[in-house]
């Protein structure tokens, strides 16, 4: 998972097929958001289904997502519990802007665009970091990387080595 996703250019049926298929595991998973990278595909296309700050639930797919988060003064970091299905059961604080805004294409190839505040900000960074080739942990400090490990590793009994790919 520690490289870029290969960019989408043919918006056909079996990418809305790995968008259907990447929905319903994040759904098993009871993940917010998922990254094709996660089930082993190396596209660069992610799907989401988040709370905002007021609780609204956003739902997307976004294809060769571009962050766009708020820099210098503009910047506020909220430093929420993180998680990953890629990590299960494990959670850390992590450091994020606030706000966060999503460029990329649909499942058609036409432009989307998203953004937010809350969960939805955290998840919009945390899946695009993941089709440039980033998890979490990479962001986090030594010592908070070793209690996501220590964490993960507590759950993993719970956790089929498959996860998060359903087993059907
Ligand atoms: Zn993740």
């Amino acid at each position: 998972m520690h490289r870029p996703a290969r960019p989408v250019t043919t918006f056909d049926a079996t990418l809305a097929a790995l968008a259907a298929d990447m929905v319903a595991t994040m759904y098993a998973a009871e993940g917010v958001g998922l990254a094709a990278c996660q089930i082993g595909e190396d596209l660069a296309i992610f799907v989401f289904d988040c709370p905002d700050e007021d609780g609204t639930e956003h739902q997307g797919v976004v294809c060769n997502p571009v962050l766009q988060v708020p820099e210098g003064r503009d910047r506020s970091l909220d430093d929420g519990d993180e998680g990953c299905l890629s990590y299960p059961g494990a959670y850390v604080s992590c450091a994020r802007p606030d706000v966060a805004r999503v460029t990329g294409q649909d499942l058609h190839g036409e432009p989307v665009e998203y953004s937010g505040d809350g969960l939805l900000a955290r998840c919009l960074q945390h899946e695009t970091d993941h089709t440039s080739g980033m998890v979490f942990g990479d962001r986090l400090s030594t010592r908070l990387r070793k209690k996501l490990t220590k964490q993960m590793e507590s759950q993993a009994a719970d956790y089929p080595p498959s996860w998060p790919v359903s087993s059907d």
